[in-house]
């Protein structure tokens, strides 16, 4: 028998937790017998000590095993249930190519999403621009859709990891988001308690990244990947860059719209590509669909070349309530903004460097993403032919599209995108897409 306090006071004194206190104090959260004032106090003791691996996993198993830990076995799938999880992104549409291509590959993606936070866009907000689209359907729609598409993407249920919930909730107000160990058991609970065989992680690095630092980023790719394995999933990560926007579009129709024209072949920004197929490829290896690296892209490329996964897609929008035919007539369904017009750069010279995090914003300040939690999408709103680091602007190249729903909404964002991008007569070096991977051995 424990006592939270008790709890508590060990972490203030920077002595390690074992696995019983740590199940001890989260089962108690989960059944309200601890205090939000105890959460609190317990969250900024592990911010100042921290955490070792060994009570990073024990919180994760904990809190992915707070609620319910969804069994497929009785879907009996023909091939391994895997997953991808982005620290988030601007223009990072990444999950709704990955999920399809995996799935023309044999993979199963039931893939639980989340909403736009602060400057980055959230995968649920962009599905549903989707007529129709049901995010919240029933255990059952969602166990079907994802046997005969391959893929489901959702939103977070209740049930899944409630004590992730509420140590959030508390520590969104007391300044103890900011903490690895805290971090990696968030995020792992919610995906783990996704019954998944094996995950990649996609840690962003640079301008638009959750993370601060480089050497942040990495830290928690580590963290993930040693906690992961640990808590008995396998795990790779790659850091890859959010220094700029990554797909040509940002916004919530506008990149549903970048996404189809992907699978389908119409258009393929190059780093989006390289991203999507990096991480593609990982989640191959990690669930044993491909033997290494080299072999997964030339199946993920044969299932882009073939129809496979753009198939793949249609049958998950189709399977939860949208357009039968939407990835042929997408551009019936998806909201478009009256004013859609190009901004210049006031000088002609390269694109020299991108604040990210002020590019998701200007989406957001526009209506196309949330302040509060409260607010409504729009979601026609946003970027569109967004130049990249190192291209050269002038007469004949904006710094990209503004869609817009009226002059002075144009006018601010056009602001905004000017002071976001620097301009200059020298020529950046080239970052690249994919900065590193982290795999088990490397942790
Ligand atoms: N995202 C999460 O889900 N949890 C965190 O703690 C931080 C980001």
């Amino acid at each position: 028998m424990y006592l939270p306090q008790e709890i508590i006071r060990k972490k203030r004194d920077n002595i390690e937790l074992t696995a019983d206190e740590i199940n001890f104090f989260i089962q108690g959260i989960a059944k309200d017998t601890v205090s939000e004032g105890q959460i609190a106090a317990f969250a900024m003791a592990i911010y100042f000590n921290d955490m070792t691996m060994d009570e990073r996993v024990a919180l994760t198993c904990a809190m992915r095993d707070s609620g319910m830990v969804i069994d497929w076995s009785h879907m009996n799938f023909d091939g391994p249930i895997v997953d991808k999880h982005s620290t988030g992104g601007v223009g990072d549409v990444t999950s709704l190519m990955l999920g399809p291509m995996v799935a023309a590959c044999g993979g199963y993606v039931p893939m639980i999403s989340g909403r736009g936070l602060g400057h980055t866009g959230g995968t649920l907000d962009k599905l549903e621009s989707i007529p129709g689209y049901n995010i919240t359907p029933s255990n059952e729609v969602f166990g079907q859709v994802t046997k005969d598409a391959g893929v489901a993407i959702i939103g977070q249920t209740g049930d899944l990891a409630p004590a992730d919930k509420r140590v959030y909730a508390t520590r969104d107000v007391t300044a103890t988001v900011d903490n690895i160990s805290l971090i990696t058991a968030s995020i792992l609970s919610k995906k783990l308690a996704a019954g998944l065989g094996s995950l990649v992680m996609d840690v962003k690095v640079g301008s638009g990244a959750f993370m601060p630092t480089y050497e942040a980023s990495e830290e928690l790719a580590k963290s993930i990947v040693a906690v992961a394995n640990g808590a008995g999933t396998k795990t790779t990560a790659l850091l890859t860059d959010m220094n700029q926007v990554l797909a040509s579009t940002a916004g919530n129709a506008l990149e549903v719209r970048e996404a189809v024209q992907f699978l389908t072949g119409e258009y393929r920004n190059p780093r989006l590509f390289e991203v999507t197929m990096a991480l593609c490829a990982e989640m191959l290896v990690n669930s044993g669909l491909a033997t290494d690296i080299e072999q997964a892209r030339e199946k993920l490329q044969a299932v882009l070349d073939n129809g496979k996964a753009a198939e793949c897609f249609g049958k998950m929008v189709a399977g939860l309530g949208g357009p039968e035919d939407f990835m042929t007539n997408y551009d019936n369904y998806l909201e478009t903004a009256e004013l859609v017009k190009p901004v210049y750069a006031e000088t002609t010279g390269y694109a020299f460097a991108m604040d990210t995090r002020a590019l998701g914003m200007a989406v957001v300040g526009m209506g196309g993403g949330r302040r509060v939690a409260a607010d409504t999408i729009d979601y026609a709103v946003g970027l569109s032919d967004m130049i990249r680091l190192g291209d050269e602007a002038n007469a004949d190249k904006p710094l990209a599209v503004i869609h817009a729903r009226n002059e002075a909404q144009w006018e601010e964002a056009a602001k905004a995108v000017r002071a976001a991008i620097t301009i200059s007569d020298q020529k950046p070096e080239p970052t690249p897409e994919v900065y590193r991977r982290v795999r088990p051995e490397d942790v």
